[in-house]
Formats: C-alpha cells, sequence, structure tokens
C-alpha cells in the first residue's frame, strides 16, 4: 500500500479496500518505525490525524468524496496549521502552536486530505541540504550519509521513504525542485502567485511559492488542483479562473519543442547527472520531442541577483520575530533592548542570521542604489532571457541540480559552495516562472538523478503533460531506495 499512487489510494478507498483510518494508522506505523533513522517529520500527532481521517471516512460513505478525501498528506513545516505545532525549522518558533491554517492547508483541509505530519526543513528555508535545521539534518534514503537536499528536505524523504504518499514544499531558490531531484521524486514550484502564500511563514515574498512532491506526475496533478486558486489574504494571489490540472495528462507529446540552454550544460555540471539528462532528452526525441537549442545569457548572474534579493526579504520578512508577540523568549533580560537582542541571538541560527547581516547590509543608505536596485534591473534582464527563449519552444529543459546529493557536513561550511547548487533553479524563482523535477535517472553510486522542466507563464497543465507522458515511458519514478520495500 506504501508503493501506491494518490490515484490508486483514491480507488482502493472508493472500492472500500481500506479506510482512511486504516490507512492513515499505516503510514503513522511507517513514521513510528522509521523515523529516527531519516529525521524527516518533526511533529506527527497521532490523535489530530486519525481524527481528520474518521471525518473523510464519514464524509465518503455520505457520497461527499473528492479526489483526496482520506488520503495522508505530510505539510512543509513552514506552513501554519491549527492546533500544529508550525516551526519553520527555526528555535525562534520552537514553542508555536498555530491558531490558524495557512490557505494551502486549508485547501487541502476542505479536499478531505488528511495531515499525517508537519515536515523538516532548512530553518526559514534557507538552505539546500536541510542541515541548518534546529531539529537536526535529514537524512537521504537511498544514502543516510548524504542530504536529501533543501530546503523542503523533510518532505522530499518523506515521499521517498514511503512514510507520507505526497507532500508539500515551498521553493523561493529552488526548495522544491532541488531535494526532489536529490531523492528520486517530483517536484513542481507553480508561477508565482498561483498558490496562495497567506499562513506560509515568509522568507522572500517576491519568490516564495508552494507546490506539490509526490511520486508522479498524476499526483501532483492531482495536488494542484487543491492547492492552486485565489485568496484575497495574499495580495500576490492571482484571480485567474480555476484549472483541471490533469487535463492534458494523456495528450501525446509529438510536436513538442523542448528547448536546450547552453548554460545549463557548462562546466561544473556532474557528467553522471550530464549523461541521465541527455539520456532523457533521447527518450522525449523518441515520444516525437523536437529539440531546439536557446540561450539564457544572464543566466550566471542569478545566483548573485538571488543572494541580494532573497537575504534583503528576509531581513525585513525576520523583522518580526522579536520575542513580544510569539515565539522564543530569552529567559533573562534587563530592558526591552536586551530582551530583543537575546531573543534575536539565541533563536536564529548562523544561516539565518549571515542572510539578515547581507539583507540589512544590502538596504542601507548609500549600497541600496548600488546593490538592490541594481539586482532588481537584473532580474529583468534574466526573465527578458526566459521570454525570448520561449519565443522558439514550449518548454525549456535541463539538470535540477549540478550534482546527486552529497555528504552531509560537506558544503556545510563553505556557504558559497552551497548556495552554487541551486544554480539551474534560481533564475526561474527571479523570473516568476513555473520549474519542475521529475526523476530520470541514476549515477554510478545509484543516487538520484533529476531533470528540470522549465514551462512558460501559467502552463503547469502543460508540464504535468510533459511530465506524464515521460512517466509512461519510463520506470525511473518507480523506483524506490533498496531497504524501502519491506
Ligand atoms: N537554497 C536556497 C536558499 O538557501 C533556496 C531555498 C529555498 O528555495 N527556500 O536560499
Amino acid at each position: 500500500m506504501h508503493h501506491s499512487s494518490l490515484k490508486s489510494l483514491s480507488d482502493a478507498l472508493t472500492a472500500g479496500d481500506i479506510s482512511s483510518v486504516e490507512l492513515t494508522g499505516l503510514f503513522l506505523k511507517r513514521i513510528n518505525e522509521r523515523n529516527a533513522v531519516y529525521n524527516c517529520f518533526v511533529s506527527i500527532d497521532e490523535e489530530r490525524s486519525l481524527a481528520q481521517a474518521r471525518e473523510a471516512d464519514l464524509a465518503r460513505a455520505a457520497g461527499r468524496a473528492q479526489a483526496l478525501t482520506g488520503i495522508p498528506i505530510a505539510q512543509k513545516d513552514i506552513f501554519c496549521a491549527k492546533g500544529w505545532l508550525t516551526t519553520c525549522g527555526s528555535k525562534m518558533l520552537s514553542n508555536f502552536v498555530s491558531p490558524y491554517d495557512a490557505h494551502v492547508v486549508e485547501r487541502f483541509n476542505e479536499a478531505g486530505a488528511v495531515t499525517i505530519g508537519k515536515t523538516n526543513m532548512d530553518e526559514f528555508a534557507m538552505g539546500s541540504s536541510n542541515e541548518t535545521s534546529w531539529y537536526g539534518p535529514v537524512r537521504n534514503p537511498w544514502n543516510t550519509d548524504a542530504v536529501p537536499g533543501g530546503s523542503s528536505g523533510g518532505s522530499a524523504a518523506a515521499v521517498a521513504a514511503r512514510l507520507a504518499p505526497a507532500a508539500t514544499g515551498t521553493d523561493t531558490g529552488g526548495s522544491i525542485r532541488q531535494p526532489a531531484a536529490l531523492t528520486g521524486i517530483c517536484g513542481l514550484k507553480p508561477t508565482y502567485g498561483v498558490c496562495s502564500r497567506y499562513g506560509m511563514i515568509a522568507f522572500a515574498s517576491s519568490l516564495d511559492q508552494a507546490g506539490p512532491m509526490a511520486r508522479s506526475a498524476e499526483d501532483m496533478a492531482l495536488m494542484m488542483n487543491a492547492m492552486a486558486g485565489y485568496d484575497a489574504r495574499d495580495s500576490t494571489s492571482l484571480d485567474r479562473p480555476v484549472e483541471d490540472y490533469t487535463r492534458e495528462l494523456a495528450t501525446p507529446l509529438k510536436g513538442l519543442r523542448i528547448g536546450l540552454p547552453k548554460e545549463f550544460f557548462a562546466d561544473g555540471l556532474q557528467p553522471d547527472v550530464a549523461k541521465a539528462v541527455d539520456e532523457a532528452i533521447r527518450q522525449y526525441r523518441a515520444l516525437g520531442c523536437e529539440v531546439v537549442e536557446v540561450t539564457l545569457p544572464n543566466m550566471k548572474l542569478s545566483v548573485p541577483v538571488y543572494y541580494v534579493l532573497a537575504p534583503a526579504e528576509a531581513s525585513s520578512n525576520l523583522a518580526r520575530f522579536d520575542g513580544v508577540r510569539y515565539g522564543y523568549r530569552t529567559s533573562e533580560y534587563r530592558g526591552l533592548e536586551e530582551m530583543y537582542e537575546k531573543t534575536r541571538a539565541e533563536g536564529f541560527g548562523a544561516e539565518v542570521k549571515r542572510r539578515i547581516l547581507i539583507g540589512t547590509y544590502v538596504l542601507s543608505h548609500g549600497y541600496y542604489d548600488a546593490y538592490y536596485i541594481r539586482a532588481q534591473k537584473l532580474r529583468r534582464l534574466i526573465a527578458q532571457d526566459f521570454i525570448a527563449a520561449f519565443d522558439k519552444c514550449d518548454v525549456i529543459m535541463g539538470p535540477t541540480s549540478p550534482s546527486t546529493a552529497f555528504r552531509l557536513g560537506e558544503k556545510a561550511a563553505d556557504p558559497l559552495q552551497m548556495y552554487l547548487s541551486d544554480i539551474y533553479t534560481i533564475a526561474v524563482n527571479l523570473a516568476g516562472l513555473p520549474g519542475m523535477s521529475i526523476p530520470c535517472g541514476f549515477d554510478s553510486q545509484g543516487l538520484p538523478v533529476g531533470l528540470q522542466v522549465i514551462g512558460n507563464y501559467f502552463r503547469e497543465a502543460q508540464m504535468l503533460q510533459v511530465a506524464h507522458q515521460y512517466q509512461l515511458a519510463t520506470d525511473f519514478h518507480l523506483r524506490a531506495p533498496s531497504d524501502i520495500n519491506a
């Protein structure tokens, strides 16, 4: 049962082969047995999950079932969920029980899904390895000495280890796609504004976007049907017609134009990754796609631009954690100022402090024009490169990450090396485009490789079609780490 897709779990529930209470119990049991190895979950609340499952079973019995009714979904711990500890991977929020639901969580609740737990993540979503979490690192189910990627590392590892059938993630610079690639699962970052950011703890608001992490394109489409949609509480949420994200899945790809940017295949790409991606492109040609070369000349600026803009926004967003209203407060202080200082010194980890310092610096008088304004202008150029490329092609493909999963500790002491692991994903966030990663092979150590597919604005349904047609012809998405099968 734990290998089943959302679609087949839904069918099994409809057929009465299993109840949601049984299914939820089965995943809770797996989590209890294995979470100590991977550290995917920050919180589990069996009673709360089982109560939702009982309600789902009643709804189903009353003929009120939707596609996800009764199916357990793990929520990244960046999403506020009523009554749940919501930590964002930080000591700063280690005592914060959310009094309300994020829009995304609300949507899953309305769809009848069961929250199976809250997943571990890099602190405030800052990281690419899940090593910055106050709750300790997550281990990659394909090799427990390796990282699962980040910041949605707990969600990725939970899905890869079959501790949840699917999970939510968020992606500011690659945090859905890169961990999906490193753990051999699928992840989609939608067009900016498609999923509401309400109740999603803010990192860099002009880049943050929620999305699904699952084992197949079809499963991601079902999740998108629940997650996407307008919400007046997020001023950047887009009021667009409701879409059925499954509608294009079955359409063959013949005639689809795939753009390959030469910048994605330059120095620094691990040869095994290049090989698997080439092989995937060959498969797409066999499916009737046409391949064209495109160029993204400003791509090389995306990491430096991101590391001005994202910290600038973070320094402002994280100003609210001051020990006054909620979250951690230092135990001893004389006066308000010392309370602020000690609370923030003790509550934030090193990476978060580094970002706040950089962000405050680039926004300060005298540096604002030189860094922040200039980065905004370059951001526009990066977006224009993509707009020009989409004149020549329907989707862009390349690697998701320059390497497969690296060892725990390998890059933790070197922030610049860590930042470079998002070199292929960050430009997509800067442009506000949708991006996806799907499994496309393995390296010589047996670690998964991810293929990145970038679509034009609002073309998520087409991207899911592109993934689904590939998954009909290949089985990389069905493979599981060897010790998971038991
Ligand atoms: N790794 C990038 C960072 O550390 C992206 C993180 C994310 O997408 N949340 O900022």
